[in-house]
């Protein structure tokens, strides 16, 4: 009778792997199996911030680094931020993973200040985590508890947080800028209604999209657009920073064009506090 009964549950499992298996293409299996995964990433410890300087194109100081989150999985690999920052956003993980990478760049933000460097922390911040609300209020106790100078923070969004949850992303940055905290819109240019949110919003930076760099050595056209976008972001009193410099040249140039910041895998990939502290200590890059 065991076996009998046994013989069945095997069948069952056999019909239903049957069953359910055509529906399970490969993309929604691996998807699958990358949610279970993400989900335990916190807790196996899995995660790691890497921080990637932005360069102040006028003295080749280091102004700031971005903190930028990496996954590094027992199972799968380093799976790439692109990856699995939308599923994280997705399942309702985000809140959680956000709120881990404020407290570490916070964290580390502090040790920086303590050892006299003058180096500005931003955190990207998701749409969703707007969403939930009391962005500001998370920052502002983290800053409090770890005595981190507001004018050493900074928060890096995108205009998803706008179509979202205006009212909310609106009334977080107002509160964050009034404090001293940094904030800025990232990616700009790729989004619908950029414009419009550079007219309404008040913000400290703006983030020109690699996209808008990548070819300005070739392109006339695009480095036109990335002078018009620097003057544009000038006249409404935000800093710009160049995403995905790449190329002395392109350096050169955006420096030529009045260019703030800069940031890219030319002068430096996304590291380890340990390999950059170094790295800050000495400061200075020569831009000539
Ligand atoms: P992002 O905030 O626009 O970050 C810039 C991305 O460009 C990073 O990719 C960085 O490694 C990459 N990058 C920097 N310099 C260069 C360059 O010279 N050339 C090229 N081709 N790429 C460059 P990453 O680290 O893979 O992150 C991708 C995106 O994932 C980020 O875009 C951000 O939207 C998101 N992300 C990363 N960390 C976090 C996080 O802690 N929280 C949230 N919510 N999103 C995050
Ligand atoms: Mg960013
Ligand atoms: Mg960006
Ligand atoms: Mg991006």
């Amino acid at each position: 009778c065991a076996d009998a009964a046994m013989h069945e549950a095997k069948n069952l499992g056999r019909n239903s792997y049957h069953f359910f298996s055509p529906a399970l293409d490969q993309q929604s299996r691996s998807r699958f199996q990358l949610t279970t995964m993400l989900q335990g990433a916190l807790e196996k410890d899995e995660f790691r911030l890497f921080y990637q300087p932005k360069v102040c194109l006028k003295t080749g100081r280091v102004k700031g680094v971005e903190a930028l989150l990496r996954w590094f999985s027992a199972e799968l690999g380093e799976v790439s931020p692109s990856d699995f920052i939308p599923l994280a956003e997705d399942m309702g993980l985000i809140d959680q993973i956000g709120d881990w990478v404020m407290l570490m760049a916070v964290k580390q933000g502090a040790a920086w200040q303590q050892q006299g460097l003058a180096v500005n922390v931003g955190v990207n911040v998701s749409a969703r985590q707007f969403q939930r609300g009391n962005v500001a209020g998370r920052v502002i106790s983290l800053l409090n508890r770890y005595n981190l100078s507001p004018d050493h923070f900074s928060i890096e969004l995108t205009e998803t947080s706008f179509m979202h949850s205006a009212d909310k992303t609106r009334s977080a940055i107002s509160e964050l800028l009034k404090l001293g905290v940094g904030v800025a819109i990232d990616d700009f240019g790729t989004g619908y209604s950029s414009l419009n949110y550079v007219r309404t919003m008040a913000l400290s930076q703006l983030k020109i999209d690699l996209s808008f760099i990548q070819n300005i050595e070739n392109s006339e056209k695009d480095r036109r657009l990335v002078e018009a976008m620097i003057a544009m972001a000038h006249a409404m009193d935000f800093e710009v920073i160049a995403e995905g410099v790449e190329t002395r040249e392109q350096l050169v140039l955006l420096k030529r064009m009045g260019c703030d910041q800069a940031q890219g895998f030319f002068l430096s990939r996304p590291q380890p506090e340990e390999s950059l502290t170094p790295w800050l200590k000495a400061n200075t890059l020569s831009l000539k």
